[in-house]
């Protein structure tokens, strides 16, 4: 697919085309989880009726084909992310258990009492609970660097937090409520600078634009590939060879050891350090599918596709009397969140989805930004490749009705 051509792409997602009898599905909540298309569907139920086979374990030739299967997709990821090598591509179950990984496996052997780990307003707890979890262990703190009223990060408050004791800098690449795409090669060059490593959740950028983590400088990159159109209970751990290298394993098991004994036992070089016990095989092949998928449309059109919605639906949300965007950074990515005046988002969710329209409501996972924006929850409608400006005229007209009933 050369040119971007939302008829042709939307043709490839069965769940758009409706069940028989089934109203059409407005899908609004691919910040959440993306909808899977054909390729990705056929790759995973293929594998399991042809070509099954464990990896790494087996003499016999399906296995063998399916750990080629497998490293290739390893090879994609790679490329995906512009990884220099392909030993810094850690296969997880998604972006939680990639920050949990690192923050117990870095975070644990680097980070010592009085410590900081600096996070940011905006995070998801996947990028708040962990490090908080091991802060509390080793004696270390979270500090926050505070984001303004537009949705953007407080840049000029950075180098005054970076002290000596930040070791770790944790950032979204785009914020899953106000859609910020946070500078982050600017936040890495300065992190370094005063002695941090940085990771960076790429969870709501992966799959909506280009992403490159040699540009981003960044020493940790991790996403969910169901958020890529991919399968669940699958994601990446890009690792900096350097860092990597240096890293204990956090989980033990099977095929992450080079030789196993009562009293010693010795590791795998990375990845294979990090991937303890049997993978998520068939997971990890549709999730290659689904590389390919995005790759095959481009990322640049995917994310000039996004923007033009994004500038649209803002233009269109705000015909609704009494409703409220949260996030009006320049450049944000396709997700809006809201709330209109004297209406509960729970009851404007419930009424939209007996429309047909998917959204979210409540807090997404993001508490600390709710207090900072305050409120409790949103509403929110979010983007993919598949969304189109019909979606975002039936959302309007959707909550024009739900205006109507609820006022
Ligand atoms: N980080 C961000 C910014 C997210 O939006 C999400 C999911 O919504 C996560 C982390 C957690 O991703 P997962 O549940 O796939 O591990």
């Amino acid at each position: 697919m050369s040119a971007f051509d939302i008829e042709r792409v939307r043709a490839q997602f069965p769940m758009l085309s409706g069940r028989e009898g089934a109203r059409k599905l407005v899908f609004l909540d691919s910040a959440a989880t993306s909808l899977k298309p054909r390729v990705v569907i056929d790759a995973e139920a293929d594998f399991y009726a042809r070509d099954y086979g464990t990896v790494r374990r087996g003499i016999y030739g399906l296995s063998q084909a399916a750990t080629a299967r497998y490293e290739g997709v390893r090879e994609k990821a790679r490329s995906f992310l512009n990884a220099r090598e392909v030993n810094e591509i850690v296969f997880t179950r998604g972006t939680t258990e990639a920050i949990n990984l690192v923050a117990n496996s870095f975070g644990r052997s680097v980070l010592k009492s009085g410590d900081e780990v600096l996070v940011t307003a905006m995070e998801h707890h996947a990028n708040i609970v962990s490090w908080q979890l091991v802060c509390k262990a080793v004696g270390a703190t979270l500090s926050v660097l505070p984001i303004d009223d537009s949705g953007q990060l407080v840049l000029a408050e950075l180098d005054r937090l970076l002290s000596p004791r930040v070791k770790v800098v944790a950032l979204a690449h785009m914020s899953n409520v106000l859609g910020t795409v946070n500078p982050v090669a600017e936040v890495a060059r300065r992190a370094h600078a005063a002695g941090a490593v940085v990771l960076v959740d790429g969870a709501q950028s992966a799959a909506h634009m280009p992403v490159d983590v040699q540009e981003l400088g960044c020493d940790f990159f991790v996403c969910s590939s169901h958020k890529m159109c991919g399968p669940s209970g699958v994601g990446i751990l890009y690792g900096r060879h350097e860092v990597l290298e240096a890293m204990p394993p956090w989980q033990g098991g099977g095929d992450m050891i080079v030789t196993v004994g009562f009293d010693e036992t010795t590791f795998e070089a990375p990845p294979y350090r990090f991937e303890a016990g049997t993978p998520p095989i068939a997971q990890v092949i549709g999730f290659g599918a689904a590389l390919d998928f995005l790759d095959g449309i481009g990322r640049e059109h995917l994310a000039a596709h996004e923007h033009g919605l994004t500038d649209y639906a803002t233009g269109r949300l705000h015909e609704v009397p009494g409703l409220r965007v949260f996030g009006s950074a320049p450049g944000k990515g396709g997700i809006i969140a809201f709330v209109i005046d004297g209406m509960a988002p729970y009851d404007i969710g419930t009424l939209l989805d007996e429309q047909g329209i998917a959204v979210r409501v409540g807090h997404h996972c993001a508490q600390p930004l709710m207090k900072r924006l305050g409120v409790a929850s949103t509403v929110r409608a979010s983007f993919g490749v598949y969304s189109t400006r019909a979606d975002i005229d039936a959302l309007v007209e959707g909550l024009h009705k739900v205006r109507g009933i609820l006022s």
